[in-house]
């Protein structure tokens, strides 16, 4: 963990301090080697909550977009479940920064522990996954200039495979460019719709809260969940579904970097 508690405050790691832990109280050692990222971790091998991961830099660069207090927050369930959100806004997103591999039933557990989850997935820890998803997009079908795409055969695709079918919003992160994948929805077995997404606005949606942009991704997310509610006011449905030509920033960019022949119909 990046933080512990320390004489009463949170504190990151530095040499030869021991804290407290956040979930259960219990001793934590400040782990300052050379070859990790300074971490806490607990003494024993003791993890109190089993959905922990340990930290990559991956998660740290991302937990570093947001203020230290959303970072690292314990939440409680009704029932004393406890755990720890990557990061939670100010207004009740938490978002988890997922590296490993994740079983979809611990996925499941925890789309159901948190009201208003977001998942952002490391797109580069398996080789294969970028190239995967990018004879995914080649085969993908887009109506005109839309963002949205639909993948058939998603199963062929490991990442989407993993990750399509939840009820919180999944982002892939392929790595330093502009630009996220959105799984907006389908099955793991059937076809699975994605759209390209903007780091930086995604970023910006979070912190800001209560801003427009903030106020309309919740709304849209809230559509995605109950796709019986067909009205589509949102303007972030718009820009999704475009039909225009002009596209959701970061598109051009993507399109150079993945010199991605568009099928279209
Ligand atoms: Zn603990």
């Amino acid at each position: 963990m990046k933080f512990s508690i320390v004489n009463g405050q949170r504190q990151e790691a530095q040499p030869s301090l021991s804290g407290k832990c956040p979930v259960c109280a219990q001793t934590m050692i400040a782990k300052c080697g050379e070859v990790n990222i300074w971490h806490w971790a607990h003494k024993g091998r003791r993890v109190c909550d089993p959905w922990w991961e340990n930290e990559t830099e991956w998660h740290r660069a991302w937990k570093g977009q947001f203020p230290e207090s959303w970072q690292e927050i314990v939440h409680q369930a009704d029932s004393g479940e406890k755990h720890i959100a990557d990061v939670k806004t100010d207004h009740g997103w938490v978002i988890e920064f997922q590296h490993s591999y994740l079983k979809p039933e611990e996925r499941r557990s925890r789309d159901a522990f948190y009201p208003k989850l977001a998942w952002v997935v490391n797109g580069v820890r398996r080789k294969r996954d970028s190239e995967q998803f990018r004879n995914a997009l080649n085969r993908a079908m887009r109506d005109g200039s839309n963002a949205r795409m639909r993948i058939p055969f998603a199963d062929e695709c490991a990442i989407l495979r993993d990750w399509a079918g939840g009820n919180a919003p999944v982002f892939i992160d392929f790595g330093p460019g502009p630009t996220l994948w959105w799984i907006l929805g389908g099955a793991p077995t059937g076809s699975v719709d994605v759209a390209p997404f903007s780091r930086s606005d995604l970023i910006e949606i979070f912190r800001g809260g209560a801003t427009q942009k903030s106020r309309e991704f919740e709304e849209f997310v809230n559509s995605l969940r109950k796709p019986t509610s067909r009205a589509e006011p949102q303007p972030l449905a718009q820009a999704l579904n475009r039909t225009d030509t002009q596209p959701v920033s970061g598109v051009p960019q993507y399109r150079m970097q993945m010199r991605r022949r568009s099928r279209r119909f």
